[in-house]
């Protein structure tokens, strides 16, 4: 299959009607969001999703989330709208915020892997909304990259992992989150937190009170444990680079960067020009959002350069620190030395 890329600057109105044309005939599409890039198509027809699973390489359990383009599109897909759920969305959408209700018989077990829940977000992407709002139809998107590879938060990114695996890419610059979404479900009470992004904990807490926070969002699933998010028992997020992480002041770190050979260091901004070994940088030291937002692209370029052994600098976990240690410690396949 070959696959076409589209550039919304340049050509918006394009971009649209041949993403809606394809998406209408059950066809999968990669679309630009606020957080990464997603892989859409129609939430009511079985065969396409089941295209994005196979486009993925996706395990068959692990749900979709379900892009609506307004609030009034939520109440057919769920079976009934919490009232805490219409506090969140008043004040928080359109966000990079995903909600989990128990959902209605639209929405078929291919979409939500099984379960007896839905994950709905309305996203802040203008494109994303207006490509909805064209076809007519809830789009089901997981992010646009192979299972188990970082999320792409750039069209190239996609276009490496889905290159004759789709027939077309929507390219709208750089992801502005650069993480997945916050999902957090309201299927029990106090909500719970499965997955930290864009919308962030405590923002949330001050909003409606209570949340558990999820036991996977910042240790690794017991053996045998079943995943609350299906999707957290999955490797993620992981380069082909072996990471760790080190938690400790910036000195320790240089120190142990520079006693050992052939390292590549994990650093935040301005820290490499202290380092004498290879450095890829992932944002400001205490910036969650300036760290999320080069994440993934930084996962990335450490495969770019062939890195093998990694040290990299630990985030702090508060406010949205806390989306990127879920995602580090996850690409570092749960190693961490606290020195
Ligand atoms: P992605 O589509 O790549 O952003 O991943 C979506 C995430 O949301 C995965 O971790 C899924 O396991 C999780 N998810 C989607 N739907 C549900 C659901 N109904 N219950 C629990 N987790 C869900
Ligand atoms: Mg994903």
């Amino acid at each position: 299959m070959k696959t076409e890329v589209i550039n919304i600057t340049t050509e918006y109105e394009k971009a649209l009607t041949e993403a809606k044309k394809l998406i209408n005939d059950g066809e999968v599409v990669a679309i630009p969001t606020e957080t990464v890039y997603g892989l859409a198509a129609n939430t009511f027809n079985e065969d396409a999703v089941k295209k994005i699973f196979m486009a993925k390489g996706r395990p068959s359990d692990n749900p979709l989330i379900v892009h609506i383009a307004k609030f009034e599109d939520l109440a057919p897909l769920v079976r009934g709208i919490p009232e805490k759920v219409k506090i969140m969305a008043e004040k928080f959408w359109p966000a990079p915020l995903t909600m989990i209700m128990k959902k209605s018989e639209k929405i078929s077990n291919v979409v939500s892997g099984n379960l007896d829940t839905v994950a709905v977000r309305l996203p802040k992407s203008q494109f994303a909304r207006d490509i909805i709002e064209s076809c007519g139809v809830p789009l089901a998107a997981p992010s646009a990259n192979l299972s188990g590879s970082p999320s792409p938060t750039n069209a190239k990114y996609v276009f490496d992992d889905m290159n004759g695996r789709i027939p077309l890419i929507i390219d709208g610059g750089s992801s502005e989150i650069g993480v997945e979404s916050t999902v957090i479900s309201f299927a029990e009470d106090p909500p719970r937190l499965l997955r930290p992004g864009g919308v962030t904990l405590e923002e949330m807490t001050e909003l409606i009170g209570e949340i558990v926070v999820d036991d996977a969002v910042l240790n690794q699933l017991q053996e045998g444990a079943v995943a609350a998010s299906p999707g957290m028992k999955y490797k993620h997020y992981a380069p082909t680079a072996d990471i760790t992480l080190i938690k400790s002041d910036f000195e320790t770190f240089k120190n142990l960067c520079e006693s050992e050979d052939n390292v590549t260091a994990f650093c935040f901004d301005g820290e490499e020009n202290s380092l004498s070994c290879p450095c890829v940088t992932y944002g400001k030291e205490n910036d969650g959002f300036s760290q999320s937002a080069r994440l993934f692209d930084a996962l990335r370029e450490l495969d770019e350069m062939g890195a093998g052994k990694v040290y990299a600098r630990c985030p702090d976990t508060k406010g949205m620190g806390m989306a990127v240690y879920n995602r580090l410690i996850r690409s570092a396949g749960f190693k961490i030395k606290i020195i």
